[in-house]
């Protein structure tokens, strides 16, 4: 698809994220993976967001909320490992979306563990900062 990718780094989201949520390829770092998953909510793509956690998600609960808000924006805070070589990360964001006509953001430091050579999200390790 040649839109634009919902995660903001200005490609293509087949370029991007879609390859990863096609299972084309995997994400090397946190950051990409943190992008993906956001980008997964964005386009209702509701079992990559299962398969990228650590611990099973509620699939229906996700699918109720993704249906219910539209994705604004991604904003990066700062990174913390995460890297290719890197067994653990963070990941601190905002995520900007819009719930019953109000704008919104969710501001996470998100953990992400290496489990077999893939990144997970570790919702368990992960705060509101
Ligand atoms: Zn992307």
């Amino acid at each position: 698809m040649q839109i634009d990718c919902p995660c903001g780094l200005g490609k293509t989201y087949d370029e991007c994220c879609g390859k990863y949520h096609k299972g084309d390829a995997a994400p090397t770092t946190a950051e990409a993976l943190m992008r993906s998953r956001y980008s997964a909510y964005a386009m209702k793509k509701v079992d990559y967001i299962v398969h990228t956690a650590l611990v099973l998600d509620n699939k229906t609960a996700i699918e109720e909320w993704m249906e219910r808000v539209k994705f604004v924006k991604l904003e990066i805070v700062r990174t913390q490992r995460g890297k290719a070589l890197d067994k653990k990360g963070v990941v601190e964001f905002k995520a900007w979306f819009e719930a019953e006509g109000k704008i919104e953001v969710l501001h996470e430091v998100s953990a992400f563990v290496k489990r077999k050579g893939r990144w997970f999200y570790d919702e368990s390790n992960s705060f509101t900062p």
